[in-house]
């Protein structure tokens, strides 16, 4: 049967400029799925997805993980809540002058102690994890390479290794393959259907091209001004449902 990971009830976030990016937004997440989150920009899924791994703190609403909610957690508990939701985002957020290696072991960070850290030295056990990963999103090879003189599609791939350094239950990904060509896209996206099916993380996945949507979700979410307007399997977005999630801008969207 399936189990519940996620509870979002009643999630708003209002930003001090009184934009108000989240409107009630409540759904439940099983684990093992892959969720993916439509809308047209400003819509509210990096809102969303920040305020799941709490970077951005909700206005009010619960979202209930391993039976805590995470907007009450505070301090060294909600640290340790956040170690098991990662984020992968657009941008990649590498450390272009640091090596392949180096930048996926951040992702231990949390488990090195803070001198540790600073001196950057990591345990065998560490390397051995980030070599494993890279293996797994076929990047071993440029373990010693810069961040800076690797493609998108391969910052991507370290920015999954370094992820998983954090042994997470969910994985966030803010629209990860929106600066990619559509081929590097769907490679990056087959390593993210891996991490889920193989490695059994849960995914939430925010991404504009409904192409990628209906290959890989096994359910979408559809924000329209902070509001979910849609939430079944992605089978079930007809050209109604389409035209209402982006209205008349849907001739602009080059997605179906
Ligand atoms: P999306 O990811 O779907 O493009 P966002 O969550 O980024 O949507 O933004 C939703 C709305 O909230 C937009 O109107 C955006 O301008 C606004 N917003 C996002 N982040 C902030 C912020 N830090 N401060 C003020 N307004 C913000
Ligand atoms: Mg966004």
């Amino acid at each position: 049967m399936a189990q519940n990971i996620l509870s979002v009830r009643k999630l708003s976030k209002t930003y001090p400029n009184r934009i108000m990016a989240l409107d009630d937004v409540s759904f439940e997440l099983n684990a093992g799925e892959f969720l993916v989150v439509i809308g047209l920009s400003g819509s509210g899924k990096s809102s969303l997805l920040k305020c799941v791994n709490q970077i951005v703190r909700p206005t009010s609403g619960e979202i209930i993980f391993q039976n805590q909610n995470l907007v009450q957690a505070q301090g060294q508990a909600l640290l340790k809540l956040r170690k098991k939701i990662a984020m992968i985002f657009q941008g990649f957020n590498l450390i272009s002058r640091h090596t392949v290696l180096s930048n996926t072991l951040m992702g231990a960070l949390s488990e090195t102690s803070g001198l540790d850290s600073i001196l950057g030295s990591f345990s065998k056990l560490h390397i051995e994890q980030a070599e494993e990963y890279l293996r797994l999103v076929g990047i071993e090879e440029k373990i010693n390479v810069r961040a800076a003189h690797l493609s998108g599609g391969q910052q991507q791939r370290v920015a999954i290794a370094r992820a998983l350094m954090q042994k997470p239950e969910i994985l966030l990904a803010d629209e990860p393959v929106a600066s990619l060509d559509p081929s590097t896209a769907n490679t990056v996206m087959k390593y993210l259907k891996f991490v889920n099916q193989e490695l059994g993380v849960t995914i939430i996945c925010n991404l504009h091209y409904l192409s990628l949507v209906r290959e890989y979700a096994t359910r979408v979410i559809a924000l329209k001004a902070g509001r979910i307007v849609f939430n079944a399997p992605p089978s079930q977005i007809t050209d109604q449902v389409f035209q209402e999630i982006y209205g008349e801008n849907s001739a602009g969207v080059d997605i179906k």
